[in-house]
């Protein structure tokens, strides 16, 4: 028995996470092109047809992209996402997303012997009218394992953090650094949103979040994986968003986490509990 999770890219330019049990395969959203989705599973042994449903956690391009709804389409897997959310995407696909096999999200639910957990996080605009971060769990010898993933969101409140308590990975957006923003040639519309409660997260908001998970987690050695996720390659670099969250940890007394930066065009490596 084992929960197997893998980020396949992450960043603006294409979203899309697989979990993997021996009953279930779930993909996390659909924003890179067939061929890519197609090549990094293949890498990982999964077949497309094979896989049990996709959840989406909004309908922003990156993280359902055309070429990315075709692949759901062509491969007749089942996709969870919200209502907002599929109103959201079929202002923008029209038919093509009522062809898909959509489920309703609720807060709750279960694809075979992975339970979701689906909350509201921070990030809206004109495009879109509600977000949503997940919690994947399941039981590995009798004993829970939890994956947290919130990858937009513009800030992070109490509701956020509970959803996330007692994670074994969690995948958490660090977007921006606040310097690099104020000086990117971005337009001040885009800053002014991406720095709002509903745009994107600072490094530094990102490492105070962590810490508060690993803080509040009734097993306190529970958080060993995390993956800074959706990082700008405007106003962020991996580097900086890795020293910045370190160093707000160990400030913090925490160092036994095994922290990732995840890529925009490369797979991160699988992370398996067993
Ligand atoms: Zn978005």
């Amino acid at each position: 028995m084992s929960l197997n999770f893998c980020i396949l890219a992450s960043g603006s330019s294409g979203n899309c996470s697989v979990i993997w049990t021996e009953k279930a395969t779930v993909l996390i959203d659909c924003g890179c092109s067939a061929k890519y989705i197609t090549e990094n599973l293949g890498v990982l042994s999964i077949v497309p047809q094979n896989l049990t449903a996709a959840v989406i956690t909004h309908a922003h391009t990156d993280h359902i992209s055309t070429s990315g709804l075709g692949f759901l389409r062509k491969n007749n897997i089942p996709v969870y996402l919200h209502e907002d959310a599929f109103e959201d995407a079929f202002r923008k696909y029209d038919r093509k997303i009522e062809e898909c096999i959509s489920i309703p999200l609720y807060e709750n639910f279960k694809i075979k012997d992975i339970f979701v957990e689906s909350f509201d996080v921070y990030h809206k605009d004109e495009n879109v009218s509600r977000t949503f971060g997940f919690a994947f769990s399941s039981e590995i010898n009798a004993r829970k394992y939890k994956i947290g993933y919130v990858t937009d969101t513009g800030r992070i409140c109490k509701k956020i953090i509970r959803n996330l308590i007692d994670s074994n990975i969690l995948v958490l957006e660090s977007n921006y650094n606040r310097m690099m923003l104020d000086s990117s040639f971005r337009s001040y519309d885009n800053k002014k949103w991406v720095l709002s409660d509903w745009g994107h997260l600072a490094n530094e908001d990102a490492a105070r979040a962590i810490a508060e998970i690993k803080m509040l987690s009734a097993g306190r050695d529970s958080l060993k994986y995390v993956f800074l996720a959706h990082i700008s390659s405007h106003h962020n670099t991996h580097e900086l968003a890795l020293k910045t969250v370190k160093e707000i940890l160990i400030s913090k007394g925490i160092s036994d986490i095994k922290l990732f930066t995840a890529r925009r065009k490369q797979r991160c490596p699988v992370i398996r509990i067993r």
